[in-house]
């Protein structure tokens, strides 16, 4: 795929949506940071429930300790992994108290320093909560970057390292928003929506249904 369909794509794709962003709910770095620790094998809508319930008591590292273990377990009993997340969020407050300050630190290497923090969930809040240009592949994004071939890759960091590398400088804040949207409602795994595709004359899946 060459850099002026690559680019084409993107302009249609803010065109659609020129405000995208994620479809977890969040008042502050430090809740995006719980949502998206949360969300590992679990709906946004799923944690979205959990934590319409949690964050009105416990929207601070300090609140959610001293609700404990137990406390916190009460509120994402629903969702899959539940104790092992809840263990995870309480040993990430206790270091963000001690280290922080009770701040979300906002790099790269202290993010994945915390407890049940990886790569993904460290570029999903320097992007999404910090405004810096990281590009978090999800299976959404891995398959829709694969099947256009935006950025075809093997696994997930080569996908990030040729997305950070092919897609055009202004779209690269947005650019992991659009392509989850993208793979969740029109390319879906199972039945992609081509015929209603937006990008469909542009894509380069040898399967996809012209309409
Ligand atoms: S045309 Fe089909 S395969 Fe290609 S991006 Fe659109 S939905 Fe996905």
């Amino acid at each position: 795929m060459n850099k002026l369909i690559r680019q084409e794509i993107f302009e249609r794709f803010r065109a659609a949506n020129p405000h995208p962003t994620t479809e977890l709910n969040f008042n502050s770095p430090f809740e995006l940071l719980i949502a998206v620790l949360l969300s590992a094998q679990a709906t946004d809508v799923g944690v979205n429930k959990a934590t319409a319930k949690l964050f009105p008591v416990a929207a601070t590292p300090q609140a959610m300790l001293d609700l404990g273990l137990e406390g916190v377990m009460e509120y994402t009993k629903t969702i899959g992994l539940y104790k092992t997340k809840s263990k995870h969020i309480i040993e990430t407050c206790r270091i963000l108290l001690d280290k922080y300050n009770g701040e979300v630190p906002q790099t790269r290497e202290e993010l994945e320093a915390l407890p049940g923090v990886g790569r993904k969930t460290a570029n999903v809040v320097l992007n999404t909560a910090f405004g810096q240009m990281a590009m978090a592949v999800d299976t959404h994004i891995f398959r829709v970057a694969n099947r256009t071939k935006i950025a075809p890759g093997k696994n997930v960091r080569e996908v990030e390292d040729k997305l950070m590398k092919f897609v055009p400088k202004e779209f690269l804040l947005d650019a992991h928003h659009w392509l989850i949207l993208h793979g969740r409602y029109t390319c879906k795994a199972q039945k992609p929506l081509c015929e209603r595709c937006i990008i469909n004359d542009l894509c380069e899946y040898p399967a996809k249904a012209v309409p």
